[in-house]
């Protein structure tokens, strides 16, 4: 049992905030998902419509709110504003809220939520810029695979040891073993399928899963994220003809699927490994 800072009786304020903070994150994490596959920095200029170029003031940029005051419209040129700005803030703010509320519940160690944090910014961009633009940027797996072994090295007791060199290089070592594996997977595929079957962009993020949460973590996360594409997908493709993105033979994203598969693991993960989520 972990002592809480926080005391009962606050406890809906807490999850309120973390709500808030979630909602928050998610409208950084639409910056992310506009700018990142465009190539444009996501620290400088401020937001602007890409139809009008009206730039988006502050009060119109407050989460959740703003979309639903506006109507889902540009309040200059009234175009459409997608509704995966709502859907991104509201989503990010209720993963947060339940692995607040899941942390809290079985008394885990509070290290356990920035790790959780970071892991839904990781999986929300990936499954958003992978369905919309069919890849996975750098910029998003290369920093995940440094904050899973900054993580490990300042935080060993998330993989099971006391000693900070020895989890840094359980991460080294869980990152580069997946990252062989799914390169073979990767070559393999390509030679057999005469396309590609698994990009490059689904070996980094599964590196980036590898690195931190482990090698369990990794398979559960590869196994639950082929069967549900599997599954989905051949689905989608029976029934849609919107995945065909013009190469000939339609392709599905593979990202959303890992993406979920992460999602789940960080809700259900700790019945299934003994060294991570302890
Ligand atoms: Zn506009």
């Amino acid at each position: 049992m972990y002592d809480y800072p926080f005391s009962s009786e606050l406890m809906p304020l807490w999850y309120f905030f973390v709500f808030i903070f979630g909602c928050c994150i998610g409208s950084f994490l639409n910056v992310c998902i506009w700018r990142i596959p465009r190539g444009e920095s996501i620290v400088t200029a401020p937001s602007h419509c890409p139809k009008c170029n009206h730039e988006i003031h502050w009060y119109e940029n407050i989460p959740l709110v703003s979309w639903l005051a506006l109507r889902g419209r540009c309040s200059e040129c009234k175009n459409p504003i997608t509704i995966r700005y709502f859907l991104v803030e509201l989503i990010t703010g209720i993963l947060y809220l339940a692995i607040f509320y899941k942390v809290i519940s079985n008394a885990q160690p509070l290290i356990l939520l920035p790790v959780c944090f970071a892991l839904i910014m990781l999986t929300i961009c990936t499954a958003v810029i992978d369905f919309e633009h069919m890849i996975i940027p750098d910029k998003i797996t290369y920093p995940a695979m440094v904050f899973g072994l900054i993580n490990a090295a300042f935080f060993p007791e998330l993989w099971g040891t006391s000693k900070h060199f020895t989890a840094l290089l359980f991460s080294l070592g869980s990152m580069f073993g997946c990252t062989l594996i799914m390169s073979i997977f990767s070559i393999a595929g390509e030679k057999i399928f005469k396309q590609e079957a698994l990009g490059w962009g689904d070996v980094k993020y599964m590196a980036a899963i590898s690195a931190c949460l482990g090698p369990t973590a990794a398979f559960f996360v590869l196994l639950i994220g082929s069967v549900a594409g599997a599954v989905i997908g051949s689905g989608l493709l029976l029934f849609s003809k919107r995945i065909d993105h013009g190469h000939g033979h339609a392709t599905i994203p593979f990202g959303p699927f890992l993406a979920l598969a992460t999602v789940l693991w960080l809700f259900i993960g700790e019945r299934f490994s003994g060294m991570f989520f302890r």
